[in-house]
């Protein structure tokens, strides 16, 4: 069956719809075997794409618009959604708006649901609201559960490698909190592969082990991949999940002609418009040359290329609408085609 066969989804981006109280597609499961992937060697198994919240979902998001998005991914299975402290804008709206997601639509569903959120960057003023000291990551989880309205999270991550903080003092609080019982999993963000191994080994010893990495690798950027990540994630049995699949849209159709107006480069934030080189365009325009070749997207074959990848559980996405999530999702029906070659970007440009 391919996600166009799945009913429910497509009546979303009517606004009379969202508004209707939700019924989730008593077809959301059946196409699991392919959906789903162990998360390295424990007990949970995570979709193929999962769905994150950093942008598109702050206050200034239109609600129905973001519940057409959340709702679409559920009834297509879609059954782990990242978040973090700070997504939004301003900082915390995006838990806010989970919160109440979970609270109108998935109030029945919540142990179908994985539910991660982070702690790390900077979050509230002072000393405290930031990094990765024992004050900051227990407060900071505290207050997620409180916008979320949650006892407890499936996966806590620390979101980024603090080269200050004792690594100990880091891990330890991660430990307790899973103690606490206010995480069920702990996962590591964007830390280097070495405080990763230490990290792996220093969590396995407490008894928690951690669950998965969470690291950006795209076709645009392989370097977790050339520093050893996930080959050591394989062998040491955790997850690891891929942020920005896209690129931050970089990898879809979108750019192959220069910005549209309504993308997140014309929006001036975390993807810069110098980003976009001549060099780029003319590379974004091969590979998608390739990919109508092979019946494919440029989206579907990016994040095909990723889920390819050894020792990789599940790329994460993000949408600006639920047509967006729709193509996305054609990279969990088929494997990338055998032996297709894809060349590599020579620039570095995150
Ligand atoms: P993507 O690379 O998937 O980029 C998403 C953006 O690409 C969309 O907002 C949209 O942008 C565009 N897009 C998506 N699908 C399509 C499509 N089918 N056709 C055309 N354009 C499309 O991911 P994000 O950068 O949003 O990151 C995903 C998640 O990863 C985050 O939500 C977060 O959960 C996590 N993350 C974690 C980080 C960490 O430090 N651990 C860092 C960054 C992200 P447009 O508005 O231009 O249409």
């Amino acid at each position: 069956m391919t996600t166009a066969d799945i009913k429910g989804p497509q009546l979303l981006y009517d606004k009379k719809d969202v508004m209707k109280e939700y019924v989730a597609s008593d077809k959301r499961y059946d196409n699991a075997y392919t959906l789903y992937r162990r998360c390295g060697n424990s007990g949970v198994l995570l979709p193929k794409l999962s769905l994150g919240f950093w942008q598109n979902f702050g206050a200034d998001a239109s609600y129905d618009n973001c519940r057409a998005i959340a709702r679409q991914a559920f009834d297509c299975g879609v059954t782990h959604f990242d978040l973090a402290n700070n997504y939004g804008p301003p900082p915390g709206a995006a838990e806010e708006l989970v919160g109440r997601m979970l609270k109108e639509d998935f109030r029945t569903h919540r142990d179908e649901l994985f539910i991660a959120t982070k702690a790390g960057y900077d979050m509230w003023q002072g000393p405290y609201g930031s990094w990765g000291s024992r004050k900051h990551l227990m407060a900071s989880l505290d207050q997620s559960l409180y916008r979320l309205g949650l006892d407890y999270v499936d996966l806590f991550y620390i979101h980024r490698y603090d080269p200050v903080t004792p690594l100990d003092e880091t891990l330890q609080a991660l430990v307790d909190i899973v103690r606490a019982g206010k995480a069920l999993y702990v996962g590591i963000s964007r830390w280097p592969l070495k405080a990763l191994e230490y990290a792996n080994s220093f969590l396995r010893a407490q008894g928690v082990p951690p669950l998965i990495f969470q690291g950006r690798l795209n076709l645009l950027d392989r370097a977790v991949q050339d520093e050893g990540v996930p080959a050591f994630c394989a062998k040491e049995g955790l997850g690891l999940i891929s942020f920005s699949p896209l690129a931050q849209g970089l990898l879809t159709s979108r750019y192959l002609n220069g910005i549209p107006s309504d993308s997140r480069m014309a929006r001036a934030g975390s993807l810069k418009a110098e980003l976009l080189t001549p060099e780029l365009v003319e590379y974004l325009n091969r590979l998608n040359a390739i990919a109508a070749e092979h019946g494919e997207t440029l989206v579907s074959l990016s994040l095909k290329w990723i889920l390819a990848q050894k020792g990789v559980t599940s790329v994460l996405v993000g949408a600006r609408t639920p047509e967006q999530l729709k193509e996305s999702l054609r990279c969990v029906e088929s494997p990338l085609d055998e032996g297709i070659e894809l060349p590599r970007f020579p620039y570095k440009i995150f």
